[in-house]
């Protein structure tokens, strides 16, 4: 069958399952680990600035909050629906107690295209999205961050809204601007983290960093900061991609050239004006390369062309890009995969960063954020690697294994 057809929550459960069969967890703790505590579906009108009426709808799944509020982030995209933010808000409860940050799990979004609205239409549907939601969102209720789609701005008129109705809390929502509250760092968390997991798991498995090869799928607030940072490490990042195309150039790009052009003019990256060839978009992920990082979007590694990818490495920036067929048949064929959970987990560790210091009403230095998020994702790399050896599995078994067991305890300890 093919990907699309199948449900993407199903391939969370999927990987869940796998782990609570190695645990020993009753079939009632099993529906309780799965099953979202609440799931929003609502209109929102929008008149455009060309004064026709367009519905768009907004969702939002709360997953679980027994460890912590409900925490995650806000996409806006044109083929969204319930299933999509069903699996990445249970995605989100078990990064969030992989990395042992005291939240649960949630993600929602809009299904729009962002880049065909106007900034003040981006506005008025997130403030509308915010007035929406209510009472339910709210610092130690249900704390909102960026995600494909969304950035920084969109966090700030968050704030704005709930500010209106609630009083200024600036921990209602991570990912802001420094200037009302952001953190250093979080800009770049997801990728420095991504760029941490590579670095470990490559020294893991006896690649040289300096020497390596790796193509990267997607060149947004993710991809871009992975690749700046593991080219400042002497990594060859011979191929990148966006959704308009993929760059390829086997003596390495021009990451700097690349990072500030789409920093600063959004550019496709076929029209940077690289030194490099220009390449159908998915096939930068069969490239002979060492390591391959999907930073995009989800399902793009699955039954039908994972036999056709050469990297031995996979680290999961993107949330779920690898589907449960394609992640078994590639633990056979001996591809090593470090799991979205632990690979992206750096951008919520830095916005639990944020909010602490939101709370404090203190922001820190950026080396103090840094060695913060450095400490808390080798301490969450360190027991998977131990539960991979001690149970002799994947990485992602291994990850799911140690999440659902913290969360698991957290609804036993709070009772029902
Ligand atoms: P973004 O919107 O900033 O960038 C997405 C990038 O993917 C863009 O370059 C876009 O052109 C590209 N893209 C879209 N479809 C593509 C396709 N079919 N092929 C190749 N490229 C494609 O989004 P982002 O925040 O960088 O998020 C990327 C992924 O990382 C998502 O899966 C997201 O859930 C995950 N993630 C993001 C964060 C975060 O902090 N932003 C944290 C954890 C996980």
């Amino acid at each position: 069958m093919h990907p699309e057809r199948h449900s993407l929550a199903r391939e969370v459960q999927a990987f869940v399952e796998r782990a609570a069969d190695l645990l020993d967890i009753s079939d009632q703790m099993r529906d309780l680990l799965r099953s979202p505590y609440r799931e929003l579906q609502f209109e929102l009108p929008l008149r455009g600035n060309n004064g026709h009426l367009r519905e768009f709808r907004g969702f939002r799944v709360q997953h679980n909050q027994s460890r912590g509020p409900f925490k995650g982030g806000l996409r806006y995209h044109r083929d969204v629906n319930l299933d999509h933010f069903r699996a990445l808000a249970e995605t989100m409860t078990m990064k969030c107690a992989l990395v042992d940050v005291p939240f649960g799990g949630a993600k929602g979004g809009i299904n729009c295209d962002p880049s065909t609205l106007a900034a003040n239409e981006r506005e008025v549907l997130t403030k509308r999205f915010v007035e929406r939601m209510g009472p339910l969102l709210g610092p130690g209720r249900d704390i909102p961050a960026p995600d494909m789609g969304t950035s920084s701005q969109e966090m700030a008129w968050i704030l704005d809204a709930y500010t209106e109705d609630y009083g200024y809390q600036p921990a209602v929502v991570t990912g802001k601007p420094l200037q009302l509250g952001g953190s250093p760092g979080r800009a770049s968390a997801t990728g420095r983290g991504a760029m941490l997991l590579t670095a470990w798991v490559a020294e893991e498995h006896g690649i040289d960093l300096s020497q390596a090869s790796i193509a990267i799928q997607g060149f947004g607030k993710v991809g871009r900061h992975a690749a700046r940072l593991l080219a400042e490490r002497g990594a060859s990042i011979v191929a990148v991609s966006d959704s308009s195309g993929a760059v390829y150039n086997p003596a390495g790009l021009d990451v700097k050239k690349l990072f500030e052009a789409k920093e600063n003019n959004r550019t496709r990256v076929a029209d940077c004006g690289l030194d490099a060839e220009i390449i159908d978009g998915e096939e930068l992920l069969y490239r002979d390369v060492d390591i391959l990082i999907p930073a995009a979007i989800e399902r793009v590694i699955h039954g039908d062309n994972c036999r056709r990818i050469r990297a031995k490495v996979i680290v999961e920036a993107a949330n779920l890009p690898t589907t449960s067929d394609a992640d078994l048949a590639l633990e056979k064929a001996g591809t090593t995969v470090v799991p979205d959970i632990l690979a992206n987990a750096g951008g919520v560790v830095v916005s639990y960063l944020e909010y602490v210091q939101n709370h404090q009403r203190y922001r820190w230095e950026e080396s103090r954020i840094h060695d913060e998020l450095e400490r808390k994702l080798a301490a969450a790399w360190q027991d998977v690697r131990g539960r991979a050896t001690s149970d002799d599995v994947s990485y992602r078994t291994a990850a799911y294994e140690i999440a659902c067991q913290r969360v698991a305890e957290a609804i036993e300890l709070r009772g029902f």
